[in-house]
């Protein structure tokens, strides 16, 4: 096999010793130092699959993602928390104790808001509303829509 040529560019050689690289976290190519100082991403290419690459567009859209993602965590913690208090229902009626919270996994603090009124506080989740009464020391499970 012969040896492959190199190639001859005009462009003059690059160098990389301010250790810029690009803040896609994804990416991270180095930047070269003749780049302009206020170069944070790589260039836009499209590479030989025809692929668009935009690094700084990337960042943007992960960003993005990061929130859905977390939506996402939400709604799955108020779905579960609402199976979690059907179970508790049907086992120990609308009436509970703070163990039988403890005991299916129901946090409090996973509410999706809170109102405090005379004498008790409303915990409001998916489906379901739960009354805490400190005075009269009792926890009631109702159901709204
Ligand atoms: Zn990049």
């Amino acid at each position: 096999m012969k040896p492959k040529k190199k190639q001859i560019t005009s462009k003059p050689s690059l160098t990389y010793h301010l250790g810029r690289v690009c803040e896609n976290e994804d990416c991270r190519e180095p930047i070269a130092d003749q780049e302009r100082k206020s170069k944070r991403h790589c260039s836009e290419y499209t590479d030989e699959n025809g692929i668009h690459h935009n690094c700084r567009r990337r960042k943007h859209q992960q960003k993005h993602q990061i929130h859905e993602d977390q939506l996402l965590d939400y709604a799955a913690i108020q779905r579960q928390t609402k199976a979690k208090i059907e179970e508790a229902i049907i086992t120990h009626g609308e009436f509970v104790t703070v163990a039988v919270l403890e005991a299916y996994g129901i946090v409090l603090n996973n509410c999706i808001s809170i109102s405090h009124g005379y004498e008790e506080s409303t915990v409001v989740f998916l489906g379901y509303n739960i009354i805490v009464n400190p005075f009269k020391q009792y926890i009631k499970i109702q159901k709204h829509d």
